[in-house]
């Protein structure tokens, strides 16, 4: 069935500045990390990067290895948007990256300019797109210089092969660091992208201040803490959830300690008349220091629950303070 998108789709999104930049991003983005491998089911897929778009989620998040296995999830993104959103390529952005493991070899990995920009012409042959509009060195390299991979993002820039730069999983000082390679060589960072939520309060030291300082923006991922800061583990452990095949999150997260917190932040929410889900992406959005909660789905009804959101009135001063001794310092 071929797509139209909906005409309503810009009625009620908020797109935020990134930083000081042009660009402004959705307040919930659509990231691909899980649900969207070689196992995931295909019409699922669709239907959810077709529901994105069609409420204004304007941002498509990847990178090289997203799967199971590597490459999948940037191969499945593209067969999609070939199917039902290539018309609409100058209302989407797309983000990649490069930083972690992908190929055999001492150039499939980490932060060399070699690595970079091979993998920056990988990705783009398997989403079947000329350029992203963002390119991501995914986390730091202790073992290359700073200034080459800096060089290699604002080489991708140059070449048209991505119209901005990001970085990914930086700390405070190495973030300072780029910032200023960067705005040296001409590219100035349009965007960190880090993780942030009521149960991972670390960039609030620092970090978040730094960008807000420096003018760049920030988008933070697994803003529902990949599920646990949603409804999905309080009666049990769902078939199918990430809990039950994802390496990256585990059945003795489960304590009773989390069960505790998560079902007063639940009750919080209820009090809203909202799920904690949304209550979830409220908190990370209160303030304008956060562009963009960049969030997952493993259906369509998620992402829909999560974009409504937007929706509710903002968080007053009494929900913050109520919500602060549940949330981790
Ligand atoms: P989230 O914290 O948003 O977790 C998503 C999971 O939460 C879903 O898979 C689903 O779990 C559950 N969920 C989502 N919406 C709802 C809802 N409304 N109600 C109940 N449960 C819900 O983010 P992710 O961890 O998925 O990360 C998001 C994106 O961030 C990634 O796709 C990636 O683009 C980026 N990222 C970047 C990293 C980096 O190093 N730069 C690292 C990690 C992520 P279930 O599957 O069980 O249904």
């Amino acid at each position: 069935d071929p797509y139209l998108a909906d005409p309503t789709r810009y009625d009620s999104m908020q797109y935020r500045r990134s930083g000081k930049s042009g660009l402004r991003l959705p307040g919930v983005s659509l990231g691909l990390w899980h649900n969207f491998g070689g196992a995931n089911n295909a019409d699922t897929m669709r239907e959810t990067m077709r529901t994105a778009f069609d409420l204004g989620v304007t941002h498509y998040d990847l990178a090289n290895n997203y799967g199971p296995p590597p490459g999948s999830a940037e191969e499945n993104f593209g067969r999609i948007f070939a199917q039902d959103l290539k018309p609409y390529r100058d209302e989407i952005i797309v983000s990649t990256k490069a930083g972690y493991d992908m190929w055999p070899g001492p150039y499939g990995d980490f932060g060399s300019r070699k690595y970079l920009l091979a993998s920056l012409d990988q990705s783009l042959a398997r989403m079947g797109l000329d350029y992203v509009d963002v390119f991501y060195h995914h986390r730091p390299d202790p073992d290359t210089p700073i200034e080459e991979s800096m060089m290699a993002l604002d080489s991708a820039v140059r070449s048209g092969k991505a119209l901005y730069a990001g970085i990914s999983n930086y700390g405070p000082d190495a973030t300072r660091a780029a910032i200023d390679i960067l705005r040296d060589l001409g590219t100035p960072l349009l965007i960190h992208q880090f993780s942030y939520s009521m149960y991972e309060r670390g960039p609030e030291e620092e970090l978040i201040g730094a960008l807000e300082s420096e003018g760049v923006g920030s988008i933070v991922f697994s803003p529902l803490a990949q599920g646990l800061l949603t409804d999905r583990y309080l009666k049990g452990v769902p078939e199918g959830s990430r809990v039950t095949h994802s390496q990256f999150l585990n059945e003795n997260q489960l304590s009773q300690t989390y069960l505790d917190r998560t079902r007063a932040l639940n009750d919080i929410a209820a009090g809203r008349g909202q799920s904690l889900a949304q209550l979830a992406i409220q908190w990370v959005l209160r303030g304008d220091h956060i562009t963009s909660a960049l969030v997952g789905a493993s259906s369509a009804e998620q992402l829909r629950n999560t974009v409504a959101s937007l929706d509710f009135p903002a968080l007053t001063d009494d929900e913050i303070a109520a919500i602060e001794p549940h949330a981790v310092h």
